[in-house]
């Protein structure tokens, strides 16, 4: 039986994991959320974990409140999920924590020796250096939960690295396909929730919205796989059923399918390299008739070419891009800026924010620090 632990077990990522560990009786030893202590007490007891994290200092009152009848032990802040992180006789550490505060726990259970589970893209996009050396250094697996990381991953598989030409990463498109600038101008924060194929949390959806999301993959993409960026074609596929493919020197290209649903990706990362029954529903191709393919408008969604440019600038960039759309994002769901301002902050980081070398954590930290910084000013004066 399988020990795994997982940060952001309250989310949309975290709670369908606890359903694929319910069916093939994974077990867990530990939980993390920020500040959804309900939810996170009664997980913590259904699922009979050690420990529960509560990332929200307000909050941890309520936790203890809430497990006082338990033996359960509450763990707080970025120490508690740092210690969730080293905790010892634990095969795999789920990451669906959002953004890039996942970073420093991913790294401490790495130095563990912990296999990783790694939803949560913003630690590689901010980190991706860090990351892929620690775990190449302490001999860590980490598989890709994101569905189309999880497709190239499952299509090399028996093949040679070496002998990948290019990868395909499919894009559904988001709710905006197809739209000018100036219909964009006008969209409304219930318009960029609502997304066509995928229900998630709130700030993948709007990053699905801006296609910051595939920039991002991008870049998640290029540090699991080692690719150089020319190795990488995005295409627009709305049906989201392939979800991406590898193109072998030899011209052979191998796609990995299946119906929209992020359990198939959690419990192939979780069950590696098992193929067990999943609670989902089977693909029928016939049901589709026929699937589209299209080529990305680079032009509109300028977080996109943002985050392209990031990374073949290389160095603390693509922590400046991150850390900047998700600045603008909270402020956009908070009301505060329109939807095109997201790309427009995005991209004026980009060209203001000077790059450095990644040496170690610190510089990660002061660029997504600076990226924040950079667009709260900006907002001030819009
Ligand atoms: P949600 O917003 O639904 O959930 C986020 C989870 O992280 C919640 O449990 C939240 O707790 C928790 N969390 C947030 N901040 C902290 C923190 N500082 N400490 C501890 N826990 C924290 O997001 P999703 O599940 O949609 O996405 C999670 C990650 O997975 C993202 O990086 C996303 O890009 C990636 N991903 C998601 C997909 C999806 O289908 N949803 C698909 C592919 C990738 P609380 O509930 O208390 O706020
Ligand atoms: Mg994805």
């Amino acid at each position: 039986m399988k020990t795994i632990t997982i940060l952001g077990s309250t989310g949309s990522i975290g709670t369908q994991a606890l359903e694929v560990a319910k069916k093939h009786n994974i077990k867990i030893k530990a939980l993390a959320a920020h500040s959804n202590a309900e939810l996170l007490a009664k997980q913590a007891v259904n699922y009979n974990v050690d420990y529960a994290c509560i990332y929200c200092k307000e909050k941890v009152n309520n936790l203890k409140e809430l497990l006082k009848n338990t033996n359960i032990q509450v763990l707080e802040g970025m120490e508690g999920l740092k210690q969730i992180a080293s905790l010892d006789g634990v095969d795999c550490m789920l990451n669906s924590v959002v953004g890039m505060v996942g970073l420093l726990p991913t790294l401490t259970a790495i130095e563990h020796g912990t296999d990783i589970a790694l939803a949560n893209k913003e630690t590689l996009v901010a980190g991706g250096e860090l990351v892929t050396k620690a775990a190449k250094r302490n001999g860590v697996n980490i598989y890709p939960v994101d569905s189309e990381h999880s497709a190239i991953f499952q299509c090399l598989q028996g093949n040679k690295k070496s002998q990948v030409n290019k990868i395909i990463l499919t894009a559904s498109g988001g709710p905006f396909y197809g739209k000018t600038k100036e219909e964009l101008a006008l969209v409304t924060k219930k318009d960029a929730l609502k997304h066509p194929n995928w229900s998630m949390g709130q700030k993948i959806t709007i990053d699905s919205a801006t296609l910051m999301n595939k920039g991002l993959e991008f870049i998640e993409a290029m540090w699991l796989f080692d690719l150089n960026p020319e190795q990488i074609e995005i295409v627009v596929h709305r049906e989201s059923v392939i979800h991406s493919a590898v193109e072998y020197k030899d011209c052979s290209v191998i796609a990995q399918m299946g119906v929209p649903d992020m359990k198939i990706p959690i419990q192939y990362a979780l069950l590696y390299p098992n193929r067990m029954e999943c609670p989902t529903k089977r693909l029928s191709l016939t049901d589709y008739g026929t699937l589209s393919f299209a080529k990305p408008d680079y032009e509109t969604f300028d977080c996109l070419m943002a985050c392209i440019k990031a990374i073949t600038i290389g160095g603390t960039m693509p922590a400046v891009v991150n850390g900047a759309n998700e600045e603008a994002v909270a402020e956009f769901l908070k009301g505060n800026i329109k939807f095109l301002e997201i790309g427009e902050l995005v991209k004026e980081a980009l060209k203001n924010i000077k790059k450095e070398e990644v040496t170690c954590l610190e510089d990660v930290l002061n660029a997504d620090n600076n990226a924040r910084l950079f667009v709260r000013e900006r907002i001030k004066e819009i």
